[in-house]
C-alpha cells in the first residue's frame, strides 16, 4: 500500500486556493453549519471573490480563516498548504531556510510561516497518564558557541513522556522544585506512575500522591525491568539531533516552538507519513 502522500496527490487534492479554503471550512465548521444569525442549519455557499461563505437563508457570512494562522496573510493559501506538506513529509523536520528555497518566498515570509505552522504542532492541553518518565535537559542557546557557552546561558527544558505514548516538553525558567512540581501537576494525572532520576526536585512526588520510582544514574544501576527513563532520553536525543542537524542553533525565544515540534513528532511517531499532513492541518480546528 502507498505509504506516502505524494506531490501528485497533493496537487489533485488542492489544485487552488478555493480547494484549500473549502478544506479549512470543513475542518472548522463541518459539512452543515447552524447559522449563528438565523439559526437554520444549512450548507453555506462560497461568496465569490472573498474568503467567506454565506448562509443560504439569510446571507450571513462566516469566515473560515478568522483567528487561524492563515488570517490576515497575503500569502496564498495553497502556498501555506504546500509549506505544511513539506514540514509533514520529513521525520526530522525542515528549516525555515529550506522552506524559503522550496516555496520561493522571502526568508522573512518563510520564517513567519514556519513559526505559525509549528503552532499547529504544539501539544498544549495534553495531559499525560499511566507510566510517565520525566527528566530535565540543558540546551545552550547557540550550539556553534558550545565550547564557550557558560553554564548560566543554558536553557532548561522539562520533558514528560508516556511510555508507549505522547510527549510534552516545556522550556522552563529553572529546574527548581516549585517550577517542576507545577508542570507535573498540570501535565500528569494524579493516578500516574512517575519515573525520574534522583534530582531533588522530584523528591516530594510520593507525598503529592504519585507512585514514584527513581533511577540513580550515578551508581551504575543496571536497568532492571521498568526502572528506566529510556523514553524521555530518546526524546532528548531526537531534539538534540534536530537542533544540530537541521537548525544549527536555537534562539531561546524560539526554543519552546522547537521542542513543541519535536514533542509533536515524537507523540505521533507511529502515524504513517501519509497521514501527517492531515494531522497537522486538522489542528487548525482547535488551535487559534
Ligand atoms: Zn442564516
Amino acid at each position: 500500500m502507498e505509504n506516502k502522500f505524494s506531490i501528485k496527490q497533493f496537487n489533485q487534492r488542492f489544485p487552488d486556493d478555493a480547494a484549500c479554503l473549502e478544506e479549512i471550512k470543513q475542518l472548522r465548521f463541518g459539512d452543515t453549519i447552524v447559522c449563528p444569525h438565523c439559526g437554520k442549519e444549512n450548507k453555506f455557499y462560497r461568496v465569490t471573490g472573498r474568503s467567506a461563505y454565506a448562509c443560504s437563508f439569510c446571507g450571513h457570512h462566516i469566515y473560515p480563516l478568522k483567528g487561524s494562522i492563515f488570517d490576515h496573510s497575503s500569502t496564498e493559501l495553497r502556498l501555506w498548504f504546500y509549506a505544511i506538506y513539506l514540514m509533514a513529509q520529513t521525520r526530522a523536520g525542515i528549516s525555515a531556510k529550506q522552506l524559503e528555497r522550496e516555496l520561493g518566498v522571502t526568508y522573512k515570509t518563510a520564517w513567519r510561516m514556519f513559526n505559525h505552522i509549528r503552532q499547529l504542532m504544539s501539544g498544549d492541553g495534553n495531559i499525560l497518564t499511566g507510566e510517565v518518565e520525566v527528566d530535565e535537559a540543558y540546551f545552550h542557546p547557540d550550539t556553534t558557541k558550545r565550547t564557550t557557552a557558560k553554564a548560566h546561558n543554558s536553557q532548561i527544558v522539562f520533558g514528560m513522556v508516556e511510555r508507549n505514548g505522547r510527549a510534552v516538553a516545556k522550556h522552563v525558567k529553572s529546574s527548581g522544585v516549585r517550577v517542576l512540581s507545577k508542570e507535573i501537576r498540570k501535565g500528569i494525572t494524579s493516578d500516574a506512575t512517575i519515573y525520574s532520576d534522583t534530582h531533588g526536585s522530584y523528591r516530594h512526588l510520593t507525598r503529592a500522591g504519585y507512585v514514584h520510582f527513581t533511577i540513580n544514574h550515578s551508581i551504575q544501576e543496571y536497568v532492571s525491568d521498568d526502572r528506566h527513563t529510556q523514553n524521555v532520553e530518546n526524546l532528548w536525543s531526537n531534539i538534540k539531533r534536530g537542533i544540530t542537524g537541521v537548525y544549527r542553533h536555537v534562539d531561546p525565544k524560539y526554543l519552546q516552538a522547537y521542542v513543541d515540534e519535536y514533542a509533536f513528532r515524537y507523540s505521533n511517531r507511529k502515524v504513517q507519513p501519509k497521514y501527517m499532513f492531515d494531522l497537522i492541518l486538522s489542528n487548525i480546528a482547535t488551535h487559534q
